[in-house]
Protein backbone atom coordinates (compact mmCIF):
# COMPACT_ATOMS: atom_id res chain seq x y z
CA UNK A 1 0.00 0.00 0.00
CA UNK A 2 1.49 3.23 -1.03
CA UNK A 3 0.62 6.79 0.53
CA UNK A 4 -2.26 7.66 -1.71
CA UNK A 5 -4.21 4.10 -1.52
CA UNK A 6 -3.02 4.74 2.07
CA UNK A 7 -5.28 8.10 1.89
CA UNK A 8 -8.23 6.31 -0.01
CA UNK A 9 -8.35 3.30 2.32
CA UNK A 10 -7.90 5.39 5.28
CA UNK A 11 -10.74 7.71 4.53
CA UNK A 12 -13.09 4.74 3.12
CA UNK A 13 -12.35 2.90 6.66
CA UNK A 14 -13.36 6.23 9.02
CA UNK A 15 -16.38 5.67 6.66
CA UNK A 16 -16.45 2.01 7.75
CA UNK A 17 -15.81 2.76 11.51
CA UNK A 18 -18.25 5.83 11.61
CA UNK A 19 -20.54 3.44 9.60
CA UNK A 20 -20.49 0.94 12.77
CA UNK A 21 -20.90 3.32 15.56
CA UNK A 22 -23.87 5.02 13.68
CA UNK A 23 -25.45 1.24 13.23
CA UNK A 24 -24.21 -0.62 16.30
CA UNK A 25 -27.40 -0.63 17.99
CA UNK A 26 -29.02 -2.52 14.85
CA UNK A 27 -26.40 -5.45 15.83
CA UNK A 28 -27.27 -8.34 17.93
CA UNK A 29 -25.21 -7.70 21.49
CA UNK A 30 -24.30 -11.01 22.05
CA UNK A 31 -23.13 -13.10 18.69
CA UNK A 32 -24.77 -16.41 17.67
CA UNK A 33 -21.59 -18.19 17.19
CA UNK A 34 -20.40 -21.41 18.51
CA UNK A 35 -16.70 -22.05 19.48
CA UNK A 36 -14.41 -23.12 16.62
CA UNK A 37 -16.65 -20.93 14.37
CA UNK A 38 -13.74 -18.84 12.45
CA UNK A 39 -11.30 -21.66 11.69
CA UNK A 40 -13.14 -23.15 8.75
CA UNK A 41 -14.19 -19.75 7.49
CA UNK A 42 -10.31 -18.78 6.37
CA UNK A 43 -8.05 -20.60 5.29
CA UNK A 44 -5.50 -23.12 7.02
CA UNK A 45 -2.50 -21.49 6.68
CA UNK A 46 -1.06 -17.80 5.29
CA UNK A 47 -2.34 -17.13 1.83
CA UNK A 48 0.86 -16.86 -0.61
CA UNK A 49 -0.65 -14.41 -2.77
CA UNK A 50 -2.30 -11.41 -1.49
CA UNK A 51 -6.34 -10.38 -1.24
CA UNK A 52 -7.59 -7.34 -1.92
CA UNK A 53 -8.60 -4.29 0.29
CA UNK A 54 -12.27 -4.53 -0.71
CA UNK A 55 -11.92 -8.61 0.16
CA UNK A 56 -10.59 -8.29 3.33
CA UNK A 57 -13.26 -5.83 4.38
CA UNK A 58 -16.02 -7.66 2.97
CA UNK A 59 -14.54 -10.73 5.47
CA UNK A 60 -14.85 -8.51 8.45
CA UNK A 61 -18.12 -8.07 7.77
CA UNK A 62 -18.78 -11.65 6.94
CA UNK A 63 -16.38 -13.20 9.12
CA UNK A 64 -15.03 -11.31 11.78
CA UNK A 65 -18.79 -9.33 12.58
CA UNK A 66 -20.63 -12.07 13.30
CA UNK A 67 -18.23 -13.20 16.15
CA UNK A 68 -18.10 -9.84 18.12
CA UNK A 69 -19.22 -8.90 21.22
CA UNK A 70 -19.93 -5.23 20.31
CA UNK A 71 -18.82 -4.07 23.76
CA UNK A 72 -20.41 -0.35 22.56
CA UNK A 73 -24.10 -1.52 21.29
CA UNK A 74 -26.40 0.22 23.85
CA UNK A 75 -27.87 -3.20 24.87
CA UNK A 76 -24.59 -4.35 26.54
CA UNK A 77 -24.55 -4.21 30.19
CA UNK A 78 -21.77 -7.00 31.13
CA UNK A 79 -18.29 -6.74 32.65
CA UNK A 80 -17.69 -3.36 32.66
CA UNK A 81 -17.42 -0.24 30.22
CA UNK A 82 -14.77 0.12 28.16
CA UNK A 83 -13.93 3.62 26.63
CA UNK A 84 -13.98 4.72 22.95
CA UNK A 85 -14.31 7.49 21.40
CA UNK A 86 -13.78 9.44 17.94
CA UNK A 87 -10.85 11.74 19.00
CA UNK A 88 -9.32 8.71 20.72
CA UNK A 89 -9.46 6.56 17.33
CA UNK A 90 -8.02 9.35 15.87
CA UNK A 91 -5.64 9.53 18.28
CA UNK A 92 -4.87 5.78 18.00
CA UNK A 93 -4.53 6.41 14.22
CA UNK A 94 -1.75 9.23 14.36
CA UNK A 95 0.27 6.61 17.82
CA UNK A 96 0.52 4.24 14.64
CA UNK A 97 2.00 6.80 12.46
CA UNK A 98 4.59 8.27 14.65
CA UNK A 99 4.97 4.47 15.99
CA UNK A 100 7.61 5.10 18.57
CA UNK A 101 8.58 3.04 21.38
CA UNK A 102 8.86 5.20 24.89
CA UNK A 103 11.47 3.30 27.06
CA UNK A 104 13.68 5.57 27.67
CA UNK A 105 13.70 9.73 27.27
CA UNK A 106 15.55 9.61 24.67
CA UNK A 107 13.94 7.12 22.75
CA UNK A 108 11.67 9.77 21.95
CA UNK A 109 11.13 13.19 24.40
CA UNK A 110 7.85 13.93 23.54
CA UNK A 111 6.03 10.54 24.56
CA UNK A 112 7.80 10.52 28.15
CA UNK A 113 7.33 14.58 28.84
CA UNK A 114 3.36 14.33 27.11
CA UNK A 115 2.93 11.28 29.85
CA UNK A 116 4.45 13.33 32.62
CA UNK A 117 2.41 15.93 31.90
CA UNK A 118 -0.70 14.67 30.81
CA UNK A 119 -0.43 12.31 34.29
CA UNK A 120 -0.59 15.15 36.39
CA UNK A 121 -3.31 16.93 34.56
CA UNK A 122 -5.44 13.87 35.18
CA UNK A 123 -3.73 13.45 39.16
CA UNK A 124 -5.18 17.38 39.23
CA UNK A 125 -8.24 16.47 38.15
CA UNK A 126 -8.70 13.80 40.81
CA UNK A 127 -7.12 15.66 43.59
CA UNK A 128 -4.62 13.69 44.54
CA UNK A 129 -2.61 14.92 47.17
CA UNK A 130 0.57 16.65 45.41
CA UNK A 131 2.37 13.88 47.00
CA UNK A 132 1.70 11.54 43.84
CA UNK A 133 2.47 14.61 41.11
CA UNK A 134 6.19 15.54 39.48
CA UNK A 135 5.84 18.88 39.07
CA UNK A 136 7.98 21.04 40.97
CA UNK A 137 10.20 18.10 40.62
CA UNK A 138 8.95 16.21 43.63
CA UNK A 139 9.46 12.69 44.37
CA UNK A 140 6.10 11.15 43.17
CA UNK A 141 4.81 10.60 39.73
CA UNK A 142 1.87 9.11 37.29
CA UNK A 143 2.61 6.44 34.72
CA UNK A 144 0.59 5.06 32.30
CA UNK A 145 0.52 0.93 32.82
CA UNK A 146 -1.81 -1.10 29.96
CA UNK A 147 -3.67 -2.68 32.67
CA UNK A 148 -4.91 -2.53 36.34
CA UNK A 149 -3.74 -5.71 35.79
CA UNK A 150 -0.63 -5.00 35.38
CA UNK A 151 -0.30 -2.02 37.83
CA UNK A 152 -1.18 -4.59 40.96
CA UNK A 153 1.46 -6.70 40.06
CA UNK A 154 4.26 -3.88 39.43
CA UNK A 155 3.36 -2.27 43.00
CA UNK A 156 2.92 -5.37 44.52
CA UNK A 157 6.74 -6.62 42.95
CA UNK A 158 8.50 -2.81 44.08
CA UNK A 159 6.72 -3.36 47.50
CA UNK A 160 8.76 -7.04 47.65
CA UNK A 161 11.95 -5.48 46.72
CA UNK A 162 11.58 -2.52 49.14
CA UNK A 163 10.80 -4.77 52.25
CA UNK A 164 13.69 -7.15 51.02
CA UNK A 165 15.75 -4.87 50.83
CA UNK A 166 14.66 -2.94 54.38
CA UNK A 167 15.06 -6.63 56.12
CA UNK A 168 18.39 -7.08 54.48
CA UNK A 169 19.68 -3.73 55.83
CA UNK A 170 18.85 -4.91 59.13
CA UNK A 171 19.75 -8.47 59.07
CA UNK A 172 22.34 -9.03 56.01
CA UNK A 173 22.50 -12.61 56.63
CA UNK A 174 18.63 -13.13 55.54
CA UNK A 175 18.56 -14.36 52.41
CA UNK A 176 15.53 -13.26 49.80
CA UNK A 177 14.52 -17.04 49.87
CA UNK A 178 13.63 -17.24 53.44
CA UNK A 179 12.33 -13.43 53.59
CA UNK A 180 9.77 -14.18 50.45
CA UNK A 181 8.80 -17.48 52.27
CA UNK A 182 7.14 -15.07 54.85
CA UNK A 183 6.11 -12.19 52.90
CA UNK A 184 2.29 -12.12 53.03
CA UNK A 185 0.21 -9.78 51.07
CA UNK A 186 -3.90 -8.36 51.59
CA UNK A 187 -6.60 -7.63 50.10
CA UNK A 188 -10.87 -7.86 50.64
CA UNK A 189 -12.47 -10.99 49.49
CA UNK A 190 -14.07 -8.70 47.00
CA UNK A 191 -10.45 -7.69 45.31
CA UNK A 192 -10.39 -8.26 42.13
CA UNK A 193 -9.17 -11.57 40.47
CA UNK A 194 -5.98 -9.88 39.44
CA UNK A 195 -4.77 -9.01 42.86
CA UNK A 196 -4.63 -13.01 43.73
CA UNK A 197 -2.81 -13.45 40.48
CA UNK A 198 -0.05 -10.87 41.17
CA UNK A 199 0.35 -12.55 44.32
CA UNK A 200 0.64 -16.02 42.09
CA UNK A 201 3.02 -14.33 40.10
CA UNK A 202 5.20 -12.29 42.63
CA UNK A 203 5.74 -15.79 44.46
CA UNK A 204 3.57 -14.13 48.04
CA UNK A 205 0.93 -15.32 50.15
CA UNK A 206 -2.12 -13.50 49.60
CA UNK A 207 -4.48 -13.34 51.85
CA UNK A 208 -8.28 -12.30 51.61
CA UNK A 209 -9.87 -10.31 54.43
CA UNK A 210 -13.56 -11.15 54.75
CA UNK A 211 -15.35 -8.30 54.21
CA UNK A 212 -18.57 -6.65 55.88
CA UNK A 213 -22.21 -6.55 55.41
CA UNK A 214 -21.61 -3.66 52.89
CA UNK A 215 -18.79 -6.10 51.24
CA UNK A 216 -16.31 -2.87 52.26
CA UNK A 217 -12.75 -4.35 54.39
CA UNK A 218 -13.04 -2.60 57.50
CA UNK A 219 -10.25 -1.78 60.37
CA UNK A 220 -11.21 -5.11 62.76
CA UNK A 221 -10.71 -7.97 60.38
CA UNK A 222 -7.29 -6.47 59.11
CA UNK A 223 -6.25 -6.16 62.52
CA UNK A 224 -7.68 -9.40 63.43
CA UNK A 225 -5.59 -10.88 60.17
CA UNK A 226 -2.62 -8.91 60.83
CA UNK A 227 -1.87 -9.78 64.24
CA UNK A 228 -2.59 -13.98 63.79
CA UNK A 229 -0.22 -13.56 60.86
CA UNK A 230 2.55 -11.77 62.86
CA UNK A 231 1.69 -14.13 65.96
CA UNK A 232 2.39 -17.28 63.43
CA UNK A 233 6.02 -15.00 62.06
CA UNK A 234 4.73 -14.02 59.20
CA UNK A 235 5.70 -10.60 57.34
CA UNK A 236 2.88 -8.29 56.22
CA UNK A 237 4.18 -6.33 53.63
CA UNK A 238 1.26 -5.28 50.74
CA UNK A 239 -2.11 -4.19 50.89
CA UNK A 240 -4.68 -3.53 48.37
CA UNK A 241 -7.65 -1.47 49.15
CA UNK A 242 -10.47 -1.30 46.66
CA UNK A 243 -12.31 1.57 45.77
CA UNK A 244 -15.20 0.58 43.77
CA UNK A 245 -15.22 -3.40 43.18
CA UNK A 246 -16.00 -4.85 40.05
CA UNK A 247 -18.87 -6.92 41.34
CA UNK A 248 -20.65 -4.26 42.92
CA UNK A 249 -18.95 -1.18 43.38
CA UNK A 250 -18.43 -1.39 47.31
CA UNK A 251 -15.57 0.51 48.77
CA UNK A 252 -12.78 -0.62 51.22
CA UNK A 253 -12.76 1.79 54.29
CA UNK A 254 -9.67 3.41 53.39
CA UNK A 255 -9.54 6.14 56.42
CA UNK A 256 -10.10 3.01 58.40
CA UNK A 257 -7.09 0.68 57.22
CA UNK A 258 -5.30 3.43 55.72
CA UNK A 259 -3.46 4.44 58.76
CA UNK A 260 -3.23 0.85 60.12
CA UNK A 261 -0.74 0.18 56.73
CA UNK A 262 1.12 3.31 57.51
CA UNK A 263 1.84 2.18 61.03
CA UNK A 264 2.64 -1.00 60.05
CA UNK A 265 4.95 -0.27 57.23
CA UNK A 266 2.49 -2.16 54.66
CA UNK A 267 2.46 -0.86 51.22
CA UNK A 268 -0.75 0.51 50.35
CA UNK A 269 -1.76 0.66 46.66
CA UNK A 270 -5.41 1.42 46.04
CA UNK A 271 -7.31 -0.09 43.14
CA UNK A 272 -9.84 2.21 41.71
CA UNK A 273 -9.41 1.20 38.46
CA UNK A 274 -13.50 1.14 37.85
CA UNK A 275 -14.86 3.85 39.86
CA UNK A 276 -11.67 6.07 39.54
CA UNK A 277 -13.03 8.04 36.49
CA UNK A 278 -15.71 9.80 39.01
CA UNK A 279 -14.28 10.28 41.51
CA UNK A 280 -13.47 13.74 38.88
CA UNK A 281 -16.98 14.94 39.75
CA UNK A 282 -16.87 17.08 43.35
CA UNK A 283 -19.79 15.35 43.92
CA UNK A 284 -17.92 11.77 44.23
CA UNK A 285 -14.11 12.90 44.93
CA UNK A 286 -15.40 12.57 48.91
CA UNK A 287 -15.00 8.38 48.31
CA UNK A 288 -11.22 9.37 47.11
CA UNK A 289 -10.95 10.27 50.86
CA UNK A 290 -8.12 8.19 52.46
CA UNK A 291 -5.66 8.23 49.17
CA UNK A 292 -3.60 9.93 51.21
CA UNK A 293 -2.16 7.04 52.67
CA UNK A 294 -1.50 5.01 49.85
CA UNK A 295 1.83 4.51 48.58
CA UNK A 296 0.38 3.86 45.28
CA UNK A 297 -3.22 4.87 43.51
CA UNK A 298 -4.56 3.40 39.90
CA UNK A 299 -7.61 3.64 37.51
CA UNK A 300 -8.53 3.18 34.29
CA UNK A 301 -9.22 5.57 31.75
CA UNK A 302 -9.94 3.26 29.92
CA UNK A 303 -13.00 2.30 31.55
CA UNK A 304 -14.67 4.98 32.00
CA UNK A 305 -12.38 8.36 30.49
CA UNK A 306 -12.99 8.09 26.42
CA UNK A 307 -9.83 6.51 26.20
CA UNK A 308 -9.12 3.30 24.10
CA UNK A 309 -7.76 0.33 25.47
CA UNK A 310 -5.24 0.44 26.93
CA UNK A 311 -4.62 3.00 29.54
CA UNK A 312 -4.23 3.03 32.96
CA UNK A 313 -2.68 5.58 34.60
CA UNK A 314 -0.53 5.00 38.36
CA UNK A 315 0.39 7.16 40.33
CA UNK A 316 3.24 6.20 43.17
CA UNK A 317 4.29 8.70 46.11
CA UNK A 318 7.73 7.83 45.70
CA UNK A 319 9.19 6.97 42.24
CA UNK A 320 12.20 5.99 43.35
CA UNK A 321 10.22 2.54 44.54
CA UNK A 322 9.66 1.86 41.16
CA UNK A 323 12.59 2.81 39.48
CA UNK A 324 14.83 1.38 41.95
CA UNK A 325 12.75 -2.05 41.83
CA UNK A 326 13.27 -2.68 38.58
CA UNK A 327 16.10 -0.70 37.52
CA UNK A 328 18.58 -2.20 34.45
CA UNK A 329 21.33 -0.38 32.52
CA UNK A 330 21.70 -1.96 29.46
CA UNK A 331 24.37 0.21 27.11
CA UNK A 332 21.70 1.34 24.52
CA UNK A 333 19.47 2.91 26.86
CA UNK A 334 22.24 5.05 28.17
CA UNK A 335 22.02 8.41 26.78
CA UNK A 336 23.69 11.75 27.53
CA UNK A 337 20.83 13.43 29.00
CA UNK A 338 21.01 10.77 32.02
CA UNK A 339 22.52 11.32 35.27
CA UNK A 340 23.69 7.58 35.49
CA UNK A 341 26.11 8.96 38.05
CA UNK A 342 28.29 6.07 36.10
CA UNK A 343 32.16 6.37 36.35
CA UNK A 344 33.34 4.38 33.15
CA UNK A 345 36.90 2.89 33.02
CA UNK A 346 37.66 4.20 29.78
CA UNK A 347 40.04 1.84 27.58
CA UNK A 348 41.92 3.69 24.75
CA UNK A 349 39.74 2.59 21.93
CA UNK A 350 36.44 2.67 23.77
CA UNK A 351 37.13 6.26 24.57
CA UNK A 352 37.83 7.16 21.31
CA UNK A 353 34.22 5.19 20.39
CA UNK A 354 32.71 6.65 22.68
CA UNK A 355 33.42 10.32 21.26
CA UNK A 356 32.40 8.98 17.93
CA UNK A 357 29.33 8.19 19.12
CA UNK A 358 29.06 11.52 21.05
CA UNK A 359 29.72 13.62 17.62
CA UNK A 360 26.97 11.18 15.31
CA UNK A 361 24.18 11.99 17.81
CA UNK A 362 25.04 15.30 18.81
CA UNK A 363 25.09 15.97 14.44
CA UNK A 364 21.40 14.45 14.72
CA UNK A 365 21.74 13.38 10.77
CA UNK A 366 21.24 9.65 11.75
CA UNK A 367 20.66 8.05 15.23
CA UNK A 368 22.59 5.47 16.84
CA UNK A 369 22.53 3.90 19.94
CA UNK A 370 25.81 2.06 21.47
CA UNK A 371 26.02 -1.66 23.35
CA UNK A 372 28.83 -2.93 25.15
CA UNK A 373 30.10 -6.60 24.03
CA UNK A 374 31.81 -8.07 26.69
CA UNK A 375 34.43 -4.85 27.33
CA UNK A 376 34.05 -3.27 24.19
CA UNK A 377 32.34 -0.24 23.69
CA UNK A 378 30.09 -1.01 20.10
CA UNK A 379 28.46 1.44 17.94
CA UNK A 380 25.69 0.06 16.95
CA UNK A 381 24.08 0.18 13.25
CA UNK A 382 20.35 -1.59 13.07
CA UNK A 383 18.58 -1.08 9.80
CA UNK A 384 15.44 0.16 11.21
CA UNK A 385 12.82 1.93 8.96
CA UNK A 386 11.18 -0.01 6.39
CA UNK A 387 11.72 2.65 3.50
CA UNK A 388 14.96 2.52 4.14
CA UNK A 389 17.58 2.16 1.17
CA UNK A 390 21.42 1.32 -0.08
CA UNK A 391 21.69 5.41 -0.55
CA UNK A 392 21.02 5.95 2.81
CA UNK A 393 23.51 3.23 4.38
CA UNK A 394 25.67 5.02 2.05
CA UNK A 395 24.95 8.46 3.43
CA UNK A 396 25.37 7.36 6.60
CA UNK A 397 28.51 5.74 5.95
CA UNK A 398 29.86 8.94 4.53
CA UNK A 399 29.04 11.15 7.51
CA UNK A 400 30.20 8.42 9.80
CA UNK A 401 33.40 8.03 7.91
CA UNK A 402 34.14 11.99 8.34
CA UNK A 403 33.12 11.78 11.86
CA UNK A 404 35.40 9.69 12.73
CA UNK A 405 38.20 11.58 10.51
CA UNK A 406 37.64 14.28 12.80
CA UNK A 407 37.18 12.61 16.34
CA UNK A 408 40.79 10.91 14.73
CA UNK A 409 42.27 13.99 14.10
CA UNK A 410 41.37 15.62 17.48
CA UNK A 411 42.82 12.77 19.24
CA UNK A 412 46.06 13.65 17.56
CA UNK A 413 45.73 17.29 18.32
C1 LIG B 1 -11.64 -3.98 35.75
C2 LIG B 1 -10.95 -4.04 37.06
C3 LIG B 1 -9.64 -4.49 37.14
C4 LIG B 1 -8.88 -5.04 35.97
O1 LIG B 1 -8.66 -4.06 35.03
P1 LIG B 1 -7.68 -4.36 33.79
O2 LIG B 1 -7.27 -3.00 33.33
O3 LIG B 1 -8.52 -5.09 32.79
O4 LIG B 1 -6.56 -5.18 34.29
C5 LIG B 1 -9.01 -4.46 38.37
N1 LIG B 1 -9.65 -4.00 39.46
C6 LIG B 1 -10.92 -3.57 39.42
C7 LIG B 1 -11.57 -3.07 40.67
C8 LIG B 1 -11.62 -3.58 38.21
O5 LIG B 1 -12.90 -3.17 38.16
Amino acid sequence: MNASEFRRRGKEMVDYMANYMEGIEGRQVYPDVEPGYLRPLIPAAAPQEPDTFEDIINDVEKIIMPGVTHWHSPYFFAYFPTASSYPAMLADMLCGAIGCIGFSWAASPACTELETVMMDWLGKMLELPKAFLNEKAGEGGGVIQGSASEATLVALLAARTKVIHRLQAASPELTQAAIMEKLVAYSSDQAHSSVERAGLIGGVKLKAIPSDGNFAMRASALQEALERDKAAGLIPFFMVATLGTTTCCSFDNLLEVGPICNKEDIWLHVDAAYAGSAFICPEFRHLLNGVEFADSFNFNPHKWLLVNFDCSAMWVKKRTDLTGAFRLDPTYLKHSHQDSGLITDYRGSNKVNEALLQRINSAKKIHLVPCHLRDKFVLRFAICSRTVESAHVQRAWEHIKELAADVLRAERE
